[in-house]
């Protein structure tokens, strides 16, 4: 088993990543817990649920399930009310213990009822796609969405822990794979240009779901995000570099509708616009363009951006992403692989970087 240690100003916890980690969460559980309440979707529920409820069984507390409908349009107050509602039937306290079944939107919703019920109880992530695993269970951002933005209400609470089964993967359709695969080279590309070389000489293995080469990128990836989030939790600094390739991916999602592209295959795309705008304006070599390109075509995510009828309004969405600050869009760009940077950037060199990147 491979433990990562998260340390940040507000909470310390250890992800534990290995085989068969599903038999035993109960490890995981504060031994304080009044109750259980293990959220999820009925799809997760049917694949693994039954095994979580066994392990949880051991341990002298109720375990309730509470089943959310599936999917990123769900990511609202009326799934977050389906969590308390439960809770507050059973009148749970303080001292109960949220279970986090699922992909991010089940780990952002069941993180930001964790953060909120009765000004905030501990909660367990357990991360069952890849991008869950690499990304999001990890930090402590926990929202919702609003019909006027993507995870445009939250809160900042660390879990107490997360568990990451290498196994459950074994079900996940390969265009999740994929998905996952572009926030783990993007840790390459921010971080550390021998794990981005190591992304490109076993990419067979991560795309083909080799157990022991992506539970190796699993690990090396949760110790970067735990690395960034640890130096700057509450994303006040050097925690925007995680954004690499966010602001053309949040507006491909946003300009295509949300659930055409994955939000991990708008990054892949957003991470060659990066690269490009990039070798633009701060140096990157026209090579390390292509070996970006090569790397997010080979883990098969899209490699040419939609035109989103046209550059006005492909810019209008770039804005429209929170991370603008009034009106002015700072790009995190790389001077080379393995090293971000933030900054604003010439409309120019954007404008050429969508004439060369989009369809
Ligand atoms: P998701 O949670 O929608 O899961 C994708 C699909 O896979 C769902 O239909 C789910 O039911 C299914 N699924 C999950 N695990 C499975 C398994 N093991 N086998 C078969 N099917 C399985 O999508 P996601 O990509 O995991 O997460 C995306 C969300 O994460 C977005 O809402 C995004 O905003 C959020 N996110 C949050 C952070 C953060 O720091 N909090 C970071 C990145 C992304
Ligand atoms: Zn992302």
């Amino acid at each position: 088993m491979h433990v990562v240690n998260v340390k940040t100003p507000s909470g310390e916890y250890p992800i534990h990543i290995a085989s068969g980690r599903l038999d035993q969460i109960a490890r995981s559980v504060p031994a304080d817990a009044s109750a259980i309440v293990l959220v999820t979707n009925p799809s997760i529920d049917a694949l693994y649920g039954e095994r979580v409820r066994t392990a949880l069984s051991h341990l002298s507390c109720t375990v309730q399930t509470v089943l959310l409908p599936d999917g990123e349009g769900h990511k609202d107050f009326s799934s977050l009310n389906q969590v308390f509602d439960a809770m507050l039937q059973a009148r749970y306290d303080r001292r109960a213990i949220i279970v986090a079944l699922g992909g991010g939107v089940i780990g952002d919703m069941a993180g930001f009822a964790a953060a909120i019920y009765m000004r905030g109880i501990r909660f367990v992530q357990v991360p069952t796609t890849l991008l869950a695993q690499v990304d999001s269970s990890v930090g402590g951002k926990t929202a919702v969405n609003h019909p006027l933005g993507k995870n445009m209400i939250g809160a900042f609470h660390q879990p107490v822990a997360v568990e990451i089964d290498t196994d459950v993967l074994d079900t996940l359709p390969q265009r999740e794979i994929s998905a996952g695969l572009a926030e783990v080279i993007k840790y390459g590309l921010i971080m550390d240009a021998g794990f981005f070389a190591w992304c490109e000489s076993n990419v067979a293995g991560l795309v083909g779901r080799d157990p022991s080469i992506l539970s190796e990128a699993i690990r090396r990836s949760c110790e970067f995000k735990a690395e960034v989030v640890g130096e700057d939790e509450r994303e006040s600094g050097r925690r925007a570099i995680l954004n690499l390739g966010h602001t053309f991916g949040h507006a491909i999602e946003a300009g295509l509708g949300y659930g055409q592209w994955l939000h991990g295959e708008a990054v892949g795309c957003g991470l060659i616009m990066a690269a490009e705008l990039s070798n633009r304006v701060c140096g990157l070599p026209e090579s390390d363009v292509r070996r970006v390109r090569d790397l997010v075509g080979a883990i098969g995510c899209p490699v040419v951006a939609p035109g989103l009828d046209g550059q006005e309004h492909w810019i209008s969405l770039m804005k429209g992403d929170k991370k603008a600050e009034s009106g002015q869009i700072k790009f995190v760009l790389m001077p080379r692989i393995g090293r971000a940077v933030v900054q604003p950037v010439d409309p120019g060199a954007l404008r050429e970087v969508l004439a060369t990147c989009c369809e």
